[in-house]
């Protein structure tokens, strides 16, 4: 299986900013940032959609919600606010087939999203 852009990051054979990173997890920014702070929280794992979850994961996903709580607060948007997403398959907006969540925050959000 070809790697995704996220593994050639984890692996160093692609830049990016890095903000965070332990054995499970790395947290870089967004190449096209949609807002002032705009991170990708990734696990290593490679998990194509959140459809293909199993009940190994339940943790994991767990821990990337722990991690973008503990970014927001490092990045000082955890008063003011963030949104977190999940985009999945092509009505979801899903561009890179390895799961990620986003962190998006630094200015006021618009709900609905379109
Ligand atoms: P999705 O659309 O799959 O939910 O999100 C993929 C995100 O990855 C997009 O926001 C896109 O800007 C970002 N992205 C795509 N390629 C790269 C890259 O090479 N480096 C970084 N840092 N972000 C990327």
């Amino acid at each position: 299986m070809n790697k995704t852009i996220f593994e050639k990051i984890i692996l160093r054979e692609i830049p990016a900013n890095i903000h965070f990173e332990d054995q499970d997890v790395i947290v870089i920014d967004d190449i096209n940032p949609t807002a002032p702070i705009h991170l990708l929280i990734i696990p290593k794992k490679r998990i194509e959609t959140l459809n293909d979850l199993t009940d190994d994961d339940t943790n994991l996903i767990g821990k990337l919600f722990q991690v973008a709580k503990e970014m927001a607060k490092k990045l000082n948007i955890d008063e003011s606010g963030y949104r977190t997403i999940f985009n999945c398959n092509n009505d979801g907006g899903q561009t890179v087939y390895h799961i990620h969540l986003h962190l998006i925050g630094g200015r006021l959000l618009n709900w609905p999203p379109g």
